[in-house]
């Protein structure tokens, strides 16, 4: 029996890193070796990019993936596209036994209503990315606001309302770098609506996340004790899920009357729902000054239904925060309606049918839903498959050069592992330099430079 000798995971966050984990625990030979190519010259994905800075004991995960990365039989690629304007996937499959693909869902979602382009209407993924030092975020958040509309009730839209009224106290021990972190700790917003379109027992946020909010050193968390009201299961919560009534115990303890009297003073996060966005509304100058919200009503089947009352909530900032979503990458094939690449059980499937040596695992494969660790599975799962195709694989020919020659050619210029350690260490320097711990380099030509100088 012939060995299954190269493989690549294209993308280093949670699932490429766990897709290699179980590679190694499933390779019966020891003669595997895994390529992890990555567009950054950084690995470990959403957990450095995604992640909130302040979240530090989830962050603390790249100690785990970290030691699989550092694996002899592992190397690890940075700096290197797959898709369009980089390596095609054909010439992957002429390279690797076998390649799986870890990619993620790169964008946002978007709303689809009115006003959605205006000044001051943001995607939430954006603004993590910014504030995560992603050097490709964009910038131009209107950061003077004072009253912040966030659309939707999943654990991104929790995050980044906390992220919006941390204080710089909190802000200095993380490793964001400083001009975000120096932005929001000086900002002076007052107000974060979070708003469901669906009842409270529907949101997507977990309760640890929930919970925090009620924790912030000079926030108060408040709801609304009509609308938690009009949750039909807020009586009789015993068919909910666990989660779902561990959210509403914890929402009704901060309920409060719809009096506008009763509302405390400083900075706040109100949580709202059964409202359904309808339109971002404009200055004359084009910038947003408040989103009008239809009222919905439960329509018994787990949805809603618009009740025609509305209601106008001021802000000079919208964050939509409605989900993740796969983008199409050239050369493979993708199914629009989910985001997803066609696949059965990790198989990529080309017109139906599963293509030799083609994989996915992680968002790309079944959305993006699910903690970092429902990755894990998912990528045993897609490894599983891929083990059981093992002889057919390492059957066909691949090139016979290393893979590195080719993925150097045209101009690219990969990151090695050794040039990952360099930005580490710039950034533990430029935190040193802060009086801070480490501060991550947000644009491309210092994480380079880091790079190479140390490769
Ligand atoms: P999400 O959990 O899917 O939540 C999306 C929210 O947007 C839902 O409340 C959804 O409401 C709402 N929504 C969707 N379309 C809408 C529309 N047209 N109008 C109004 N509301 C709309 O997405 P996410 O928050 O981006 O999180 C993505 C994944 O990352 C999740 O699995 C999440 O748990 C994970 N994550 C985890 C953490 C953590 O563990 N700390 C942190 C960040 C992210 P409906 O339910 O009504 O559709």
């Amino acid at each position: 029996m012939s060995a299954l000798q190269r493989v690549a995971v294209v993308g280093s966050g949670p699932s490429g890193v766990y897709t290699v984990q179980a590679l190694l625990d499933q390779d019966p030979t020891s003669t595997l070796a895994v390529d992890v190519l990555d567009r950054l010259p950084c690995p470990y994905g959403l957990v450095r990019y995604g992640v909130a800075p302040d979240h530090e004991k989830i962050k603390s995960l790249q100690t785990n993936l970290r030691r699989v990365l550092e694996d002899p039989r592992v190397r690890f690629i940075g700096n290197v596209p797959v898709g369009e304007g980089g390596v095609a996937p054909e010439e992957l499959r002429q390279l690797y036994h076998a390649v799986v693909y870890c990619v993620g869902a790169a964008t946002d979602r978007r709303l689809g209503i009115p006003g959605e382009d205006l000044d001051g209407s943001c995607s939430a993924t954006d603004f993590v990315s910014w504030y995560s030092g992603h050097p490709d975020a964009r910038d131009g958040f209107p950061l003077t606001a004072r009253s912040v509309v966030v659309i939707g009730v999943g654990n991104v839209a929790v995050d980044v309302a906390r992220m919006l009224v941390r204080g710089a106290a909190e802000l200095h021990t993380t490793d964001m770098p400083q001009t975000p972190l120096d932005a929001l700790a000086t900002g002076p917003v007052r107000t974060v609506h979070v708003v469901g379109r669906r009842g409270p027992s529907q949101a997507k946020f977990t309760t640890k996340e929930l919970r925090e909010l009620g924790t912030l050193p000079g926030v108060r968390t408040t709801a609304h004790a009509s609308e938690l009201a009009r949750d039909p299961a807020l009586g009789d919560p015993g068919e909910l899920p666990a989660a779902a009534r561990r959210n509403l115990a914890v929402l009704e303890g901060w309920s409060r009357p719809d009096d506008p009297a009763a509302l405390p003073s400083g900075s706040r996060i109100d949580l709202r729902f059964f409202l359904r966005p309808v339109e971002i509304l404009g200055t004359e100058g084009g910038a947003v000054r408040a989103v009008r919200f239809e009222r919905t009503a439960p329509d018994g089947h787990g949805g809603v239904t618009g009740t025609g009352e509305f209601e106008d909530v001021e802000a000079q900032w919208v964050l939509r925060s409605v989900g993740y979503r796969g983008v199409p990458l050239t050369g493979l094939p993708f199914d629009a309606a989910s985001g997803t690449v066609p696949n059965e059980s990790g198989r990529v499937l080309r017109d139906g049918a599963p293509s030799p040596g083609e994989y996915v695992a992680g968002w790309i494969k079944r959305g993006p839903t699910g903690v970092i660790g429902t990755n894990r599975p998912c990528a045993k799962e897609t490894v599983t498959a891929l083990m059981a195709d093992a002889e057919a694989l390492a059957a066909r020919p691949v090139a016979g050069q290393d893979p590195l020659v080719r993925l150097s050619a045209g101009g690219r210029h990969p990151v090695p592992w050794s040039g990952w350690l360099g930005i580490e260490a710039a950034e533990a320097r430029l935190g040193s330099t802060l009086a801070r711990t480490t501060v991550k380099i947000p644009d491309w030509d210092g994480l380079l430079r880091a790079a190479r100088q140390s490769a």
